[in-house]
């Protein structure tokens, strides 16, 4: 299946991922993109990255934190409400035994992206973690004030119980 997504397309080919059981999800997130929380509208990206950061399904990862290369995906099982995390390994929070909870549209673009095969490995079609941390640099400001105002929030609820 082939689905148009923000003049993006995004595959989907259940078969074959039925098969392999989700070995992508289980290996890391998928990072996702501005456009995935409303870019270029950057009053929408604020308030759907807070919530979603606040919500503790989402996190925020970097290549280079000095260079704020940073990038937004799903956390690792285990670790929900981490608000910044660098973890390299480790299976995505929205991973089910039936698959992802997640409907098509609402997952990360480079989890759309990815076009499933059999017997050689899926072709991410270069949706590495440098590409995306690209995508996210003219909204650093953005995603890092949003990020900050969730870190703020929960202290103070730490503070107040
Ligand atoms: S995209 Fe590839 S690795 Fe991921 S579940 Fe589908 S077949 Fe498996
Ligand atoms: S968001 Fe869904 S498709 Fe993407 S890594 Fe997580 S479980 Fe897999």
């Amino acid at each position: 299946m082939k689905e148009t997504i923000n003049g993006k397309i995004g595959v989907e080919n259940l078969d074959i991922c039925k098969q392999c059981g989700g070995k992508c999800c289980k290996s890391y997130p998928g990072p996702a993109t501005p456009d995935d929380f409303g870019a270029p509208d950057r009053q929408r990206m604020y308030d759907e990255l807070y919530t979603s950061l606040k919500s503790g399904r989402w996190t925020v990862d970097w290549i280079d934190q000095e260079q704020e290369h940073y990038f937004v995906r799903p956390v690792v099982k285990g670790f929900e409400s981490s608000v910044f995390d660098h973890r390299y390994m480790g299976e995505c929070t929205f991973l089910t035994p039936t698959g992802c909870e997640l409907s098509f549209k609402n997952r990360p673009e480079s989890c759309r992206m990815l076009v499933p095969k059999v017997n050689e490995r899926c072709d991410p079609q270069g949706y590495t973690r440098a590409y995306v941390v690209k995508m996210w640099q003219p909204y650093i400001d953005v995603l890092i004030k949003a990020a900050t105002d969730v870190e703020k929030f929960d202290m103070d609820i730490d503070f107040n119980l």
